[in-house]
């Protein structure tokens, strides 16, 4: 038997990094974690290393990494521990590694990411915003460096599914007409409109179906993630956006669809739980357990569907915009967008201020081509300013 593959999971102390060493936990003999990296929470991060055993972890800063360092040495472990950017492009370019997690959130992950594309590793990526941000630049990073991108979104892994193998030479040639992205439509699909303004962090993190870090949840509750999966799927599978249609889907059972000219659709299912796309990718082309229940689809009994209301998510209708667009206006939308969801977690915005903040800001900055990493932090830092200043001109 060949030796086990080897995991770097960048965002280990996250819902998908804390998914993803689920998943590896139960194949001992076939994955071995290579690094962990965390952020803010440094007893989680510590407690990972004792559990994982890693060569590296990589902690937010010197002085956490120096007190992680610490720890882990009295415990007996000699793991080297990095800090900052840096350390997350050491860790996920490291000829030790084989495959990648990228499941640092928001526009943070962006270069570690690339780095791991650039190296030419299996990447498996969660990380949505990094590819939104630089889309073009990423894609063909993807392709210069023989890197295997695998899609870790439940709807990009099940639209993965239902595609041929070939679906590189083109949607057209595969024979297929349309990619159909499922949404929940979150925790406030049926909410009064005139009641969303006064909605609280609390209740847009608390989806329905799905258990995620705090800024999806809020991006699910906007109907933001399903702009940036938009996107996102354009750059994965070579669509225009006029060939992504989204369809509100409330069980989260399905989780996309492909329709074929012959009047065929596939369809991948299962329960949410994000234990799926995470095996299904971590052991392609081959299948592993995932401790994900069997689907029961007899308890489920009804399967929904509804077109989305733009006015009642005009976040959703913002990305088909800047997907339209194209050039810088992804990286606009998505650095905008994070500046407000950090604001409305912290109360200083009201929920439906979310979708001023990136109109005003898409509205305000001129449109640019992005074809290096430079230019997507230029307009990723312009972006995020523009947000701020509408904070301050609006005494938030
Ligand atoms: P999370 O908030 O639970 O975890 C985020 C991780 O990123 C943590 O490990 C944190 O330490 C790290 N991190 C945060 N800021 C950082 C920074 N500045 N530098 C370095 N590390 C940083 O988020 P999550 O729900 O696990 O989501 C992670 C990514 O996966 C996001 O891009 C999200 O859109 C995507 N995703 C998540 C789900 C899900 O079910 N949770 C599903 C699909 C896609
Ligand atoms: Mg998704």
């Amino acid at each position: 038997m060949s030796r086990p593959r080897r995991v770097t999971v960048l965002g280990a102390t996250g819902s998908i990094g804390l998914s993803t060493l689920d998943v590896i936990a139960r194949h001992p003999g076939r994955y071995e974690v290579f690094a962990l990296t965390g952020f803010s929470r440094l007893t989680e991060l510590e407690q990972l290393c004792l559990r994982h055993r890693p060569q590296f972890a990589v902690a937010g800063d010197v002085d956490q990494a120096k007190e992680l360092s610490g720890r882990l040495t009295r415990a007996g472990l000699s793991i080297s521990v990095l800090h900052g950017n840096a350390g997350l492009c050491t860790v996920s370019s490291h000829p030790g590694a084989d495959v990648v997690m990228a499941a640092i959130v928001g526009a943070a992950g962006l270069e570690p990411t690339l780095a791991a594309v650039k190296a030419g590793k299996q990447v498996m990526l969660a990380n949505k915003e990094a590819l939104v941000m630089s889309g073009a630049l990423f894609m063909q990073a993807v392709r210069d460096h023989g890197a295997q991108l695998l899609p870790i979104d439940s709807e990009h892994n099940a639209i993965f599914q239902c595609l041929p193998g070939t679906y590189g030479d083109g949607l057209g040639r595969c024979g297929v007409r349309r990619i159909l992205l499922t949404a929940s439509g979150g925790p406030f699909r049926d909410t009064p409109l005139d009641e969303l303004h006064d909605v609280t962090p609390e209740q847009a993190c608390a989806h329905p179906n799905w258990s995620m870090g705090r800024k999806i949840s809020v991006d699910s509750a906007s109907m933001m993630n399903k702009g940036l999966e938009l996107i996102e799927a354009c750059w994965l599978f070579d669509a225009t956006p006029a060939q992504v249609e989204v369809l509100i889907h409330p069980q989260s059972v399905i989780h996309s669809l492909v329709d074929y000219v012959d009047g065929s659709v596939l369809a991948q299912l299962g329960n949410p739980d994000m234990r799926t796309p995470i095996s299904h990718a971590l052991a392609w082309p081959e299948r592993i357990e995932s401790g994900v229940a069997p689907l029961d689809l007899f308890s489920i009994a009804r399967l929904d569907f509804q077109a989305p209301d733009l006015d009642r998510f005009p976040c959703l209708k913002l990305s088909m915009e800047a997907a339209a667009t194209g050039r810088s206006a992804p990286a606009v939308l998505n650095a905008a967008n994070e500046v407000a969801v950090a604001a409305f977690l912290d109360r200083r915005i009201r929920f439906t201020e979310i979708a001023s903040i990136i109109a005003d800001v898409l509205a305000a900055l001129s449109i640019v081509e992005v074809d290096t990493l430079d230019a997507v932090l230029a307009v990723d830092t312009q972006a995020r300013r523009a947000a701020e200043s509408w904070l301050k001109r609006n005494g938030r």
